[in-house]
This record gives C-alpha cells, sequence and structure tokens, in this order.
C-alpha cells in the first residue's frame, strides 16, 4: 500500500499516526476520529487544477470514467490500479433559473449539484467505492453499516457487483425509505431491521462488527470521506476550475460537510485554489443538534479543543429528554452525528454557518427542484430550503455564486412526494400532517377524469386555459 498515506488522529493534542492497512473507526489512543492524511513533499501532486483535464479523453480505462478516481492523485491511498469502481461520480452541475428565483438569488448564480445521478442514486456512492476499494486492500470478506437507508443502498449495491464482500445492514424499525430499503433487498444484502433508531442501530453495528471482525462503513471510516471530497472538485470542473462563493450542504451524520472541508482545506494547502468557498450546513428542525451546538451554543473546533464538557452535557440532556430525532428528511433524521468535531473544524476552515429548516420548507423546495428539473428526496431539497433562508437573512448575498448539494434522487422516497403532490387527504395527514406540514402550496395535483374522451380533452382544455 501507499507508505506516503496514513492514518492520523484528528486531535491535535494527539496526532498518534496509524498505518493505512490498519482497519479502524477511531483513533486507538484517544478514541477520537481519524483522517487519511499524506504525505504531500514525498508526492508529486498537481500544479494546477487543469491537469485534470487529461483524463477526460481517458474514458476507456474504468478508473478515469470513475468521477472519483479521476481525481486519484488528491485520494492517492492506494496506486490506481488497485482502485474498485463501478462507474460512480457521473454527476452534474446545472445552474437553475427557477431554483434561483425560489430562493432569492440572481438568476445565473445557483446551481445544483445533481448526486442522485449515481450508480445506487445518492452520493454515498463516492464514499463507498473509497471504503469498498480499501476494505478490499485490508482483506476484508464483509462489511456493515448501519444506515437511514441510502448508506446501506450503496454498500448493498458495492458488494453485489464485486461479488466477493458480502454487506451486513443495520436498520433502525420503521424509519427507513421504501425505494431505499428495497434496493438493500434486492441487491441480495443480510439486513437486519433493529427495534430502535438510526441512533441505535449505529451503537449497535460498532459493537457487533468490532465483536466479529467486520469491516465498517459507516462516515466513521475514514476512507469514505476521502472518496466524497471529488464532490467539491466535480463541481469546481464543472465552474472551469473557478472557486463558488458558497457550498450549501444537507447535514446528518455531517460525512459530506466533514469531507467538503477537508478538500478545500488541501486544495488551498496544496495552492490549486486561491480562496476556500463558505460552507452552509443545513439541518432538519427535528434533528439539530449541529445547529444548537454550534449557532445557539456556540460550540467551536477551537483548534482541536471544541468544549467537549458541554458537548457531553448537550448529549446527556439529550438522553435525559428522552429527545429522538424526527423529520420527513429520513436521511438526516440523526441525533447523534458521528462526524460532529470533524464537521466543527470543516465549519472553521470554510467560514460556516449552520441553519435548521422545517419539514414545510424542506417540502416545499423539494416541489422546486422538481419541478425545476432535478427530483430529489427531502434531505436534498434542505440545502434549498436553507439557502432561501440564508439569503433572506442577508448572509447569502443574490449576486453570489451558491452551489447546493442535492444529494439523493427522487425515487428514494416516493411517499413523501406523493403525500405532498397527490392531493389524497389520507396521505397528507399520515405522512406529513403528523410533521407540522399544513399546506402544499407548490403541489401538482392528478385530475380525476371519467373514462371518456370528450371528458379527457375537456380537462386538458380546462388546464391549459
Ligand atoms: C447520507 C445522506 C445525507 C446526510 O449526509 P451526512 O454526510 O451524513 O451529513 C443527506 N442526504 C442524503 C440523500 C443522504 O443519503
Ligand atoms: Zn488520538
Amino acid at each position: 500500500m501507499s507508505p506516503t498515506a496514513f492514518q492520523k488522529c484528528i486531535d491535535p493534542q494527539c496526532g498518534a499516526t496509524y498505518s493505512v492497512d490498519e482497519i479502524l473507526v477511531a483513533c486507538p489512543r484517544c478514541g477520537n476520529l481519524l483522517d487519511v492524511q499524506y504525505d504531500w513533499e514525498k508526492m508529486s501532486p498537481p500544479k494546477n487544477l487543469s491537469h485534470f483535464e487529461q483524463y477526460w479523453s481517458q474514458r476507456n480505462i474504468p478508473q478515469r470514467f470513475s468521477g472519483v478516481w479521476r481525481f486519484h492523485e488528491l485520494l492517492p491511498f492506494t496506486e490506481l490500479e488497485n482502485c474498485l469502481t463501478v462507474g460512480e461520480g457521473q454527476t452534474i452541475l446545472r445552474e437553475s433559473e427557477g431554483v434561483a428565483r425560489f430562493t432569492g438569488m440572481k438568476s445565473g448564480n445557483l446551481f445544483l449539484q445533481y448526486e442522485g445521478m449515481n450508480p445506487s442514486g445518492s452520493f454515498k456512492d463516492n464514499g463507498m467505492v473509497a471504503a469498498t476499494t480499501h476494505a478490499k486492500l485490508v482483506g476484508a470478506k464483509s462489511a456493515a453499516c448501519a444506515s437511514t437507508g441510502n448508506t446501506s443502498a450503496s454498500l448493498a449495491l458495492y458488494c453485489s457487483c464485486i461479488g466477493w464482500m458480502k454487506a451486513i445492514i443495520f436498520i433502525g424499525s420503521g424509519k427507513i425509505a421504501y425505494g431505499k430499503l428495497s434496493q438493500a433487498l434486492d441487491y441480495g444484502a443480510m439486513t437486519l431491521q433493529i427495534h430502535g433508531d438510526f441512533d441505535d442501530a449505529m451503537a449497535r453495528v460498532k459493537e457487533v462488527s468490532k465483536e466479529l471482525g467486520i469491516y465498517l462503513v459507516n462516515s466513521v471510516n475514514p476512507f469514505r470521506l476521502e472518496g466524497q471530497k471529488t464532490i467539491m472538485f466535480r463541481i469546481l470542473e464543472a465552474l472551469r476550475w473557478n472557486v463558488p462563493d458558497w457550498i450549501v450542504v444537507p447535514g446528518g451524520n455531517l460525512g459530506n460537510s466533514s469531507a467538503f472541508g477537508k478538500a478545500f482545506h488541501e486544495l488551498k494547502m496544496l495552492g490549486l485554489i486561491s480562496k476556500i468557498p463558505r460552507l452552509a450546513v443545513i439541518n432538519a428542525a427535528g434533528a439539530d443538534t449541529l445547529y444548537r451546538l454550534y449557532e445557539q451554543e456556540g460550540i467551536r473546533w477551537n483548534g482541536g479543543s471544541p468544549d467537549r464538557t458541554r458537548i457531553n452535557a448537550f448529549f446527556e440532556q439529550m438522553n435525559r429528554e428522552n429527545r429522538h430525532a424526527s423529520t420527513i428528511a429520513s436521511a438526516i433524521e440523526i441525533n447523534r452525528p458521528v462526524n460532529l468535531e470533524k464537521c466543527l473544524r470543516a465549519l472553521e476552515w470554510c467560514d460556516g454557518v449552520v441553519r435548521q429548516v422545517t419539514d414545510q420548507q424542506i417540502l416545499d423546495a423539494k416541489a422546486q427542484v422538481g419541478a425545476c428539473g432535478f427530483g430529489c428526496e427531502p434531505a436534498s431539497a434542505a440545502s434549498v430550503a436553507g439557502t432561501k433562508v440564508l439569503r433572506e437573512e442577508g448572509i447569502i448575498q443574490p449576486d453570489e455564486r451558491v452551489v447546493c448539494v442535492l444529494t439523493g434522487h427522487q425515487l428514494k422516497d416516493p411517499t413523501a412526494t406523493v403525500a405532498y403532490h397527490s392531493g389524497d387527504k389520507q396521505k397528507f395527514e399520515e405522512t406529513l400532517a403528523v410533521r407540522g406540514v399544513t399546506q402544499a402550496e407548490y403541489a401538482n395535483h392528478p385530475l380525476q377524469v371519467e373514462n371518456d374522451v370528450d371528458d379527457i380533452i375537456a380537462a386538458i382544455r380546462e388546464i391549459d386555459n
């Protein structure tokens, strides 16, 4: 394996380093999170980002076709030929006139990075390809994750494609969108429905995988986050290597936001960009731990020593109140984000802000995203809803360039979409009203018409007027 890559504890007070051959999900010395780091001095990183354009003409090589591995030189923890791929990262950045109008941005300045185009339909594939590549290098035979759905869909897909590794999936009971559960089952993964929520499933999978020696692919896995850095590289690529002013991303377990911060920090350090964009992480109001800690309690990275006494007190109070995450945006329905400290570091590097948005705001934003061409799942729309809030507050200026990351595909969670649009009162009650959603302002109701040509034509004429 690459002698110039290693794992390193994120706590500067500890700073312990470990080989990339080791399977670790936390620092054995202090228990904090690990990064994958590189000895850049001993490597020859590219001198400018346009360097990567030479790979556009090498799409016959699977690793160059991959939207992750064509940036291999920026995540070189193993040689290119060892890297697995199923064609992930063929995603697109698109300007959206309609979403610009909805969020109050100037026309031409609002971009959507559509990660729903990945093989399993969410950004998770960017990370999973890196984690499974690492799993192969260390000889793992089975891999596990706890998931709100998309991580499990992604792991299940990679395991079924590569053939030699077994996927074991832990999900909370009743808290998973059907599109996602159906993927895990269809790809043939062993699926365990734990009687509890995501946070419970997460705690159990850590214990069980340690006991049984199973490779853990949750976003505590530092290799996953290396793959997720490439989402930012592709955004820069699509903007002809210009850095936008803002990256807006939903926050759940905070792996993405952590990876994005690391990506820009490294690019800046390598002299490949001259400025770092600001980062906005958007929580759902029903799962707003980061928002409370960062914006209300004022917790900061603080050079690697965030106020852990107050963070612990916060979680203890959450336990005492028996507070559980609750939002229609199931992918970010998480109250104990495992990458909290890494995300605080990213917010520091990127002069970040955190906001929370209600399920009503999320669903209205989602309907706008759909009407403008890229359907997304509820969690993804938090980025658009959050942009609108930050624009209204005057934090984002209308002439700044904003990229909202659409993390997952529309078809992941059809239940929420149908409940919003169909006009079926019972579905609205059961799925949305219970979450405090009172209206569907942008609903596109299907029309009920008789099985009769004249009636159908009359109905169409009516709508056209
Ligand atoms: C996993 C996921 C998120 C949350 O990302 P984190 O890295 O856990 O913060 C958001 N949206 C979708 C669609 C996801 O699958
Ligand atoms: Zn440590």
